[in-house]
């Protein structure tokens, strides 16, 4: 229906054959719980990021709750999490018992670190920092802070895989990082999955307990958890795909530096700063337009299918009054909830795709 689709899940899992047959193979064995392909997705995922474990999870929500708990936060603490990002960010706090504390964010979309000391208090916890779209927050200052007062800090880069600040990849800094697997993230599988990665090997004990009901083994518990495996059905697509997921990224890089180039000179759209020291992965191309609702009506009417991510603050929304922001508290947020939209940057887009989206803002905007 659009000449330029955003999702690429039908081109990506065109051929399902070969998963299918793994699956045939799984199924042959009835070996669906925390079965041999979890273990082998696990090895491979931390491999992939170059930490010691891998503990693979329900979801990418369950990928950040579990280790907030595993550090044994719950009510009358404070996470403190960026005032833009997805809602399972804040979720995933609040599920924990304890109260999201929101700081602003700054043109890399993600939280600006110099809010982040002011926003400190007795009752903080945890510092959860957001990955999002695939840039990255500036880790070595935010791990000074959080080293200063003590913090430990839980990274969602669900948004984030392979993205790097300093030359260190997202989900190495803090003691634990969650990762989705969500079919419209970079590594996605068929349905709902994530991951944490932790380098602390505590860490990991706890969470294999967490995510197993507390379970030592069959007859034994040792803390309280909760049901939240990662599928063995899903770690078989996961297997499949994980191998790809350097070229996925390289593709994903390359496209946006040709829209980057593209867009550069079109009065009226705004690239971010690219800064050198992030590996920025493109989980999503994100720009800032003027007029960004008639741009973003005129691309669906001319067959590009853009996206907005996200038109209304999570602060303002009706699910988080109960935190108690006012209005235009968060100023940067709100102006990117005006002026922000995405355009495909998916590894199976193709040049001519680029070149009709490119097309279609000039004419907006030359067109004024
Ligand atoms: C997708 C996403 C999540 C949650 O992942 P699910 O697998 O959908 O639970 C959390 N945080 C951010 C920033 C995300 O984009």
């Amino acid at each position: 229906m659009y000449d330029v689709r955003y999702s690429y899940l039908l081109e990506q899992f065109a051929d399902p054959a070969p998963i299918l047959a793994e699956i045939g193979r799984l199924v042959a064995t009835g070996d669906f719980t925390l079965g041999k392909p979890v273990a082998e997705f696990e090895r491979r995922f931390a491999e992939l990021i170059g930490t010691r474990h891998a503990i693979g999870v329900g979801s990418g929500t369950d990928a950040l709750k579990l280790p907030l708990k595993a550090l044994g936060i719950g009510h009358g603490d404070e996470v403190i999490t960026a005032a833009n990002t997805f809602i399972a960010t804040v979720g995933a706090i609040a599920e924990t018992g304890a109260t999201p504390v929101l700081v602003d964010c700054d043109d890399s979309f993600c939280m600006n670190v110099d809010h982040v000391e002011a926003a400190i208090t007795e009752k903080t916890k945890a510092i959860m920092p957001v990955q999002l779209t695939g840039e990255v927050v500036d880790m070595v200052r935010l791990m000074k802070i959080a080293e200063r007062h003590n913090i430990p800090v839980v990274e969602d880069a669900c948004q984030g895989i392979l993205s790097e600040f300093a030359g260190k990849r997202s989900g190495t800094y803090g003691i634990a990082a969650g990762f989705s697997l969500h079919p419209l993230k970079n590594l996605n599988v068929w349905g709902d999955a994530g991951v944490v990665v932790t380098n602390d090997d505590a860490m990991n004990e706890r969470l294999r307990l967490i995510r197993n009901h507390g379970m030592k083994n069959r007859d034994e518990i040792a803390i309280l958890g909760c049901n939240s495996r990662l599928d063995s059905v899903q770690a078989v697509v996961g297997n499949w795909l994980v191998g790809q997921t350097h070229e996925i990224t390289r593709r994903r890089i390359d496209n946006a530096a040709y829209y980057d180039a593209g867009f550069a000179h079109v009065a009226g759209l705004r690239v971010p700063p690219r800064r050198a020291n992030v590996r920025h992965v493109y989980h999503l191309y994100m720009v800032f337009a003027e007029r960004r609702d008639e741009l973003y009506q005129y691309c669906l009417d001319n067959g590009v299918e853009a996206k907005i991510h996200y038109p209304i603050p999570l602060y303002q929304q009706e699910g988080l009054k109960h935190l108690g922001y006012a209005a235009g508290r968060f100023p940067e947020t709100d102006r990117h909830a005006r002026e922000v939209i995405s355009f495909p940057v998916d590894q199976h887009l193709m040049r001519a795709q680029q070149d009709r989206v490119i097309d279609t803002v000039r004419k907006f905007y030359d067109g004024r």
